[in-house]
């Protein structure tokens, strides 16, 4: 009689915003799965203030592939609050004030635009309180916008999944898995994939070093403040988060040059952002904590995925960059539609095209 083997699971290396995303999918799609993360108190994804923002940047764009993305990504994470019981993605409309003339000029272009204008709301009487913020050039209130608690997300996440003896807290140091054409072992186990989600430190990893990296290390500061009764996030060159209880978040920073300090700010980046808060915010502040991650991006790419060009059964997702609540969800499911029913990537998102 032949024998029947069960199909062997799959490994997740990085139990961040990218590995926990494919679990969940995973999970739904009744693949068996192991993350494995270090459990680093700050990464990326526990510092993230997660936002999620229809009209981004400088040049005030409609962010790549909102209104593809954002009805996904609120699908997904409504879907887990319900089998959590929590409630980690908070729907908050976003208030970007504009910094000067130029991009009042640029706004009152944009604002014409059709792929913007379901993204306004409305607003009677002023902005926002002009005793608490400066607003000398006007600005528009989003909606579709929210914030996720990351750190929430991830720790109940974590927790359901350690349950169900699918996480374990772990280094996998490079030398560790071996992988050939039909799978990869670690520790004497065998996976049918490893899928490397290991944010910017894959970089550092001998099989993804010549992806070209562009990470970027920010840091997000918990003030003590009174924002007058403001609840909405109140964005001009940085961002205030009012979390509650006189508690507002504020960021970020965006450092190129942390290669020989990864878990601590720069003094220049913090004394830009406190510069940039004090054009934005009238009140006095005490800065009671600073967090400090780095940002995953890959040079000129919205992220990357796939399997690894010369061993077939490494598969990378990565490069999730400012964006890694919006795109994660989204980025999760067609990596795995490609590895595990053989839907092709588009070109510029896939890790074997951009060699
Ligand atoms: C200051 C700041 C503010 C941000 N704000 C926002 C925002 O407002 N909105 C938004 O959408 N995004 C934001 N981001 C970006 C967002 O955090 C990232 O896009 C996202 O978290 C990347 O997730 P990741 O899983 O790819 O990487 P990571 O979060 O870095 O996760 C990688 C995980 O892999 C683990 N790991 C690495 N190597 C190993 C190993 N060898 N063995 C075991 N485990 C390993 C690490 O410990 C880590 O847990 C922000 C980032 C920063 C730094």
């Amino acid at each position: 009689m032949p024998t029947v083997t069960e199909p062997l699971p799959i490994l997740i290396l990085g139990g961040g915003l990218a590995g926990t995303c494919l679990a969940w999918h995973l999970r739904r799609r009744g693949v068996a799965f192991l993350v494995v993360d270090r459990g680093e108190e700050s990464t990326s994804s526990k510092v993230a203030a997660g936002l999620v923002t229809p009209v981004t940047g400088m040049r005030l764009n409609l962010s790549w592939r909102f209104d593809e993305l954002h009805p996904e990504a609120l699908a997904f994470y409504r879907g887990i609050e319900r089998e959590l019981g929590g409630m980690f993605y908070h729907e908050t409309p976003i208030v970007r004030l504009l910094r000067d003339k130029k991009a009042a000029e640029l706004w009152a272009r944009r604002v014409m635009q059709p792929e913007i204008l379901p993204h306004l709301r409305s607003v009677d009487g002023t902005l926002v309180d002009e005793a608490v913020f400066v607003a000398d050039h006007g600005g528009f209130e989003m909606k579709n916008s929210g914030w996720l608690d990351t750190a929430a997300f991830l720790q109940a996440s974590r927790r359901f999944f350690s349950q169900a003896g699918c996480w374990l807290t772990a280094d996998v140091p490079q030398d560790a898995l071996c992988a050939n054409g039909l799978g990869v072992t670690w520790q004497g186990r065998a996976f049918s994939w490893v899928i490397f989600c290991t944010g910017w430190q894959a970089a550092r990893h001998p099989w993804f070093d010549w992806v070209p990296f562009q990470s970027a290390q920010g840091t997000v500061l918990t003030l003590a403040a009174d924002t007058g009764g403001e609840r909405r996030i109140i964005n001009k060159g940085c961002w205030l988060l009012p979390a509650g209880d006189g508690l507002v978040r504020a960021g970020p920073t965006y450092d190129l040059n942390f290669a020989a300090r990864p878990d601590t700010p720069g003094a220049e980046a913090i004394a830009s952002l406190e510069a940039k808060l004090r054009r934005l915010f009238l009140r006095p502040y005490e800065v009671l904590r600073q967090q400090t991650g780095v940002r995953p991006i890959i040079q000129g790419r919205q992220a990357l995925m796939g399997r690894h060009p010369a061993l077939p059964r490494v598969a990378f997702l990565n490069g999730l960059g400012s964006k890694g609540v919006l795109r994660a969800p989204w980025m999760a499911r067609h990596l795995l539609e490609h590895l595990l029913d053989g839907c092709p990537l588009e070109d510029h998102l896939d890790l074997r095209a951009n060699l």
